[in-house]
């Protein structure tokens, strides 16, 4: 894969390379659009196209919904722990030697900070797949309740846990790996088998992960499927038809309800990881530098890949004394913080995804002006940054927990400072969003911070710079964040049925 400043999609096949003209795979095999289609991935950092990927249609999805159902329903993959544990690891250790081609297309692709995929960007979920290896082999798949004499009849009772049956996977763009890897490593453990649906944006990062699991990492045909599409409607296929058991969903909180209502035609399992607008909480008993620090940490946060996480910190919640001293901490940390090329190693803030997510930024930078707000630093496009979807690093003061601005997931590298008056106010501005994802909170004493803990209504919560993201960490949201969680223990029973049976004693 050559990064290429080509206009011409069809132009860019010239050039040789492992990505550059990607196919689905369904069934085992690695095929085109069944109607021949293509279309263009773009390299956010230049807006020029990279190459070209399967368009799929209907008519691919159905065919890689059926082959899911028959390798579900007709092999023993449900029941073959150690076959399993065996393709996951042999994955995980082909996509490892391959991370450098992997970890060029993400760059380019997803214009993922370079730094960023030595971590959850790429290494960290390809990694990850041992530790859901490992569950299928360590999990107790069946409990002993012992006896009872329901009704008077001694019987013996046990629990059987069984995967659920074919699993819709729908993922956006913004850590493609992360969410791709995390829904299909503990799906596949648990013996479900996957049909993967990425988002139109980054097409390349999921199809030469299929490319390898199908060419080295000894996968029963129809196990893993994965279906590219510019067409979301294939997303919304996954959810209506009735031969997918479980559909497994990240991306936006509307999209999430349209999933959700999709769904309950055939009352399939939902999962879902939506949005966020998480708090980070100062309180005031931190000293002038350590204050500093925690405002230094939540622009870093919120500038990373251009602030296109769902769990980041995007609004810094102040003591309102110390909101001069704050704001000026923050804007002088952020201010520095330029936008630049994902693929140098120093670059914290790289482009957005695309012209039109530029555009939505862009559109809250404006309400946030005219909501009252005060652009401290940043505000727009970068100087001398012609080519590329970037936006400078933003921090929005003046404004109240109540504007559109505070309570909107923006997903760009904005953040909004609000004073607080003291650990329970704090407490209240943060549970007073539709959103429940994440949060942090920096504080002296161990008391008051413990409370601040249990008082925020949110999935994953960092103390003073700890960090949750590991493979055995559940994540996910309360609210309209989600349901369900994704990663550890409870993320591998999400794709688990329970059955009891009872015997004669
Ligand atoms: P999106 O909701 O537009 O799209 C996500 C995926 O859903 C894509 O694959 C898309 O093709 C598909 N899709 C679109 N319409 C659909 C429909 N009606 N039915 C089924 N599938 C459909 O989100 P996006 O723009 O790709 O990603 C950005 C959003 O995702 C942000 O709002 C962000 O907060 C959220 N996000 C959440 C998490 C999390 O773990 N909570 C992680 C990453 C991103």
């Amino acid at each position: 894969m050559t990064r290429t400043r080509t206009q011409d999609p069809a132009e860019s096949l010239i050039r040789p390379g492992p990505a550059e003209n990607t196919k689905l795979l369904i069934d085992g095999e690695l095929v085109d659009a069944s109607s021949g289609k293509t279309f263009a991935t773009v390299d956010p950092s230049t807006g020029m196209p990279l190459g070209l990927a399967a368009d799929a249609g209907p008519e691919d999805m159905d065919a890689a919904i059926a082959a899911a159902r028959r390798a579900f329903d007709t092999t023993d993959w449900a029941r073959d722990h150690v076959l399993r544990a065996r393709c996951l690891r042999a994955l995980r250790d082909r996509l490892q030697s391959h991370i450098e081609e992997l970890r060029e297309v993400t760059i380019a692709e997803a214009g993922a900070p370079a730094f960023f995929t030595t971590g959850p960007q790429l290494e960290g979920p390809v990694s990850d797949l041992g530790y859901f290896a490992d569950l299928a082999e360590s999990y107790q798949w069946e409990t002993e309740l012992g006896t009872a004499r329901p009704m008077g009849i001694l019987t013996r009772r046990a629990l059987l846990r069984e995967p659920v049956g074919v699993v819709g996977a729908v993922t956006p763009w913004n850590f493609p790996h992360q969410i791709n890897l995390a829904k299909v490593g503990p799906a596949l453990a648990a013996g479900n088998t996957v049909v993967l649906k990425p988002a139109p944006d980054t097409p390349w990062c999921a199809a030469l992960v299929a490319k390898i699991a199908a060419e080295e990492a000894g996968f029963p045909a129809g196990v893993f499927n994965v279906v590219t599409s510019s067409d979301h409607a294939l997303g919304a296929q996954l959810a209506t038809d009735p031969r997918v058991d479980l559909v497994s969903f990240t991306g936006s909180t509307d999209t999430g309800r349209a999933v959700m209502a999709a769904a309950s035609e055939s009352l399939k399992k939902v999962f879902l990881e939506l949005g966020g607008k998480s708090a980070f909480i100062v309180l005031d008993d931190l000293d002038a530098g350590a204050l500093a620090s925690a405002c230094a940490t939540a622009a870093f946060t919120v500038s990373t890949h251009a602030g296109q996480g769902c769990a980041l910190t995007t609004r810094l919640l102040v003591p309102r004394a110390r909101l001069e001293e704050a704001v000026t901490a923050t804007a002088d940390v952020m201010g520095g913080l330029a936008p630049g090329d994902p693929a140098d190693p120093g670059t914290i803030c790289g482009p957005l995804i695309s012209e039109r997510q530029r555009a939505r930024v862009e559109e809250y930078l404006r309400l946030a002006v005219e909501e009252g707000g005060t652009v401290v630093c940043g505000g727009g496009r970068p100087a001398g940054k012609d080519e590329g979807f970037y936006i400078e690093p933003t921090l929005i003061a003046g404004l109240d927990n109540s504007s559109r601005t505070a309570r909107e997931e923006i997903f760009g590298p904005v953040l909004v400072i609000l004073p607080h008056d003291g650990d329970e106010d704090a407490v209240r501005i943060a549970n007073d969003s539709p959103y429940g994802l994440s949060g942090a909170v920096w504080g002296e004493d161990p008391g008051r911070i413990d409370r601040v803990v249990r008082g925020v209504r949110t999935g994953t919560l960092s103390v003073n710079g700890g960090i949750w993201y590991s493979a055995d960490v559940p994540f996910g949201g309360y609210k309209q964040s989600g349901i369900g969680r994704e990663m550890g223990v409870s993320g591998f029973e999400e794709y688990l049925e329970t059955k009891a049976v009872a015997y004669p004693a």
